[in-house]
């Protein structure tokens, strides 16, 4: 049997491109013939009765031919396709003009000038006008054809591209570790790939709705898919960390997991893509090191508070014992015993700090660090330090030099701050080759500034940084005690007053440790930077 193909309604056959003519005359006499010449084409007719009425359509619909009345009362013809001809969506349509009168060849030339593609005079053989028409409309639908085939080539050849890229993107996802999914806007997972499945010990059919959700451990899945959902509706991308359940050994494991949004061009979000990065080992390892640096600084606190009483009540017994020895100044043995009980004495001095700065360690860590802020005058401490040090400088063949004025007061710590001038100046002794030390000061409206400078050691470039880290010496630890706390503690206190302490130095020409201060409180805050914190702030970016 004989196959035709099937036809519209207008009797087109179906998919052929419809084309539309326009016709335009103002008398509805000449239109109801015009339609009924133009009907047997099968194409669409549109009616207008005025030249205005048929820019009006042409504005929103296309068209394959107009057909244009010359003689029409408000805007003529000429006057329509003129405009008709000056719009680029409508400058291609070929306009046939229909005139009764005018016959002449001006008037006729006029209409080619006005773009008319044919001039019919009334009265025309009605089959000779439907041929006419006939052709212009095979031209534009062999024109729609044309496009239709490129449009759907392009597209063909669009999608080919597209599968093919999708078939590379899920290769790739295919040979990544993580555990990836990819979701439609809706949330809805449709693709997990080869890793996500073997760590959920899924096969590719098993995979439902919830499969995911399921692997999700029931203490943490709520929370996660709440926080999912949301995330769904507001289009903003998030991570979390979650424990899903490994297939192979049945035990969680914390995975980090984010999604982030795919978008059109145009921001509109098609899909999702979701990720799992194992972060197990890592995040127990954070939580056996946080443990130990807890237990560690409990320790420190507890054993350095308890090392603290015996030796307060050691310092008194031997100032005692020194007192006594230098009431008996007039035995013979005294003096031998004088230089003894003051070696007792500095050693016990120095435990004593030693012990204080293990405190102050702990405290710091725990951020306990507290800050009695009043109106402190540095130019009393420099001068209290300077005093307190001259002995034990002059004893090493070295001298403390104070340069200050006669007071510079600001919203300080008072003890604090003797802690940072006594842990530098003693540095500067300790380090300085026995040779001259300046510590000077000086200040302006809203700072003060302590430079204390030695001429010895020096600090190679590469440990001007480090030295400030919690137990970090640069010297070499045969010839010189310590522990490489004094200059962190500095720097806490420092910090926490809102100032700042710095280091110039080469080696073998010594030191300037330099320590500005802001005069007022407001700019003070509290102990930053302990290593607690950062290892929090670490896990927080994780999170
Ligand atoms: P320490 O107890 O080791 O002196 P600090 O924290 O006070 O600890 O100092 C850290 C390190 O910085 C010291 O071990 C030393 O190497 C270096 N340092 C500090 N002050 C000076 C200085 N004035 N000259 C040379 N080196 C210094």
């Amino acid at each position: 049997m004989d196959q035709q193909p099937p036809t519209s309604d207008s009797g087109q056959p179906a998919g052929e491109p419809r084309a539309c003519i326009l016709v335009v005359d103002d008398h509805p006499a000449n239109l109801v013939a015009l339609e009924a010449i133009l009907a047997p084409l099968g194409h669409e007719l549109v009616m207008a009765r005025s030249g205005e009425e048929a820019l009006r359509e042409i504005l929103h619909r296309e068209f394959a031919l107009i057909l244009l009345d010359v003689q029409m009362a408000d805007m003529n013809g000429f006057e329509t396709a003129g405009y008709i001809k000056q719009h680029p969506r409508s400058r291609h349509i070929p306009i046939i003009f229909i005139t009764a009168v005018n016959r002449d060849a001006v008037h006729v030339f006029r209409g080619y000038s006005h773009g008319a593609v044919d001039y019919l005079v009334k009265p025309f053989d009605a089959d000779i006008l439907r041929s006419k028409a006939a052709v212009f409309i095979e031209l534009y639908v062999r024109g729609e054809k044309l496009k239709l085939q490129e449009r759907l080539l392009h597209q063909r050849e669009r999608e080919a591209a597209e599968r093919k890229s999708q078939e590379r993107y899920r290769r790739l996802l295919d040979v990544m570790p993580e555990c990836i999914w990819a979701a439609d806007a809706q949330g809805k997972v449709n693709y997990w790939n080869r890793p996500g499945l073997a760590y959920c010990g899924l096969r590719p059919a098993d995979v439902h709705e919830d499969s995911f959700w399921e692997c999700v451990h029931p203490d943490d899945r709520s929370d996660a898919r709440a926080q999912w959902e949301a995330g769904l509706r507001s289009g903003a991308s998030f991570e979390r960390q979650v424990r899903i359940k490994r297939a192979a050994d049945g035990s969680y494991r914390w995975h980090l997991a984010r999604a982030v949004p795919e978008r059109e061009t145009d921001g509109t979000i098609v899909g999702w893509i979701a990720t799992a990065t194992d972060i197990d080992d890592q995040k127990r390892a954070e939580e056996a090191l946080r443990k130990a640096i807890i237990l560690r600084d409990d320790f420190l606190s507890v054993a350095s508070h308890e090392l603290r009483t015996p030796l307060t009540s050691l310092k008194l017994e031997v100032a005692n014992l020194s007192r006594i020895a230098r009431r008996d100044g007039g035995s013979s043995g005294a003096p031998r015993l004088i230089a003894k009980v003051e070696k007792i004495d500095s050693q016990a001095a120095r435990l004593h700090r030693l012990i204080d700065e293990l405190l102050d360690v702990s405290r710091i860590a725990a951020g306990r660090l507290e800050l009695h802020v009043e109106a402190v005058d540095l130019a009393q401490i420099v001068n209290e330090v300077g005093t307190r040090f001259s002995d034990e400088a002059a004893r090493v063949g070295s001298t403390l030099n104070i340069h200050a004025p006669a007071s510079v007061v600001g919203r300080w710590d008072k003890s604090r701050l003797d802690q940072v001038v006594t842990n530098l100046v003693s540095n500067a002794i300790k380090y300085g080759d026995n040779k001259p030390i300046d510590v000077t000061l000086e200040a302006e409206d809203d700072r003060a500034v302590v430079t204390i400078r030695d001429r010895g050691l020096g600090i190679a470039p590469n440990d001007h940084e480090r030295i400030f880290g919690r137990f970090e010496r640069a010297a070499s630890t045969r010839h010189y005690g310590g522990i490489g706390l004094g200059l962190w503690i500095v720097k806490q206190i420092i910090d926490a007053l809102g100032g700042t302490v710095t280091v110039e130095s080469t080696p073998g020409t010594g030191s300037t440790f330099t320590v500005e201060l802001p005069r007022s409180a407001d700019k003070a805050r509290h102990p930053t930077a302990t290593l607690e914190r950062h290892l929090a702030t670490g896990a927080h970016q994780h999170s």
